[in-house]
């Protein structure tokens, strides 16, 4: 077992906003590490959940869940998203479905939907709890 406490992002490869989401959910989780899956506009992948990336997420989450026991998720949509690029209001939409396919997928563990704005900070748009 990896030595550290870890959390799980599913989060775009914008190299914009991986610094803050790991800052982010350091100090809201505690945790030391934060597993980065990065896709482009994985929030659009997710949702649409037709994509043959998915699969591929999802052997990275469970890998990231069951060998470094990481204790939540996230997942994430940005500003000025370069493989999503439609607005806010569509992207907390996305973030939403993404949501419950990830729940889908793992039921025992918290969900977080992140959205990173045009400052580059992250504001938490959704809290999923395990049922
Ligand atoms: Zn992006």
């Amino acid at each position: 077992m990896a030595e550290g406490t870890f959390a799980c992002a599913v989060n775009c490869m914008d190299g914009r906003t991986q610094e803050p989401v790991n800052a982010y959910l350091k100090q809201k989780l505690g945790v030391d590490y934060v597993d980065e899956i990065t896709e482009p506009g994985p929030i659009k992948l997710l949702s649409e959940n037709t994509d043959p990336r998915v699969e591929s997420i999802k052997i990275r989450c469970d890998i990231s869940l069951g060998k470094h026991n990481a204790v939540a998720l996230a997942v994430v949509g940005h500003h000025d998203c370069a493989g999503d690029p439609v607005g806010k209001d569509v992207q907390l939409q996305q973030i939403a479905q993404a949501i419950k396919v990830l729940r889908s997928w793992y039921p025992d563990i918290p969900i977080y939907g992140l959205w990173v704005d045009d400052s580059w900070s992250v504001n938490e748009v959704a809290a999923d709890e395990p049922q």
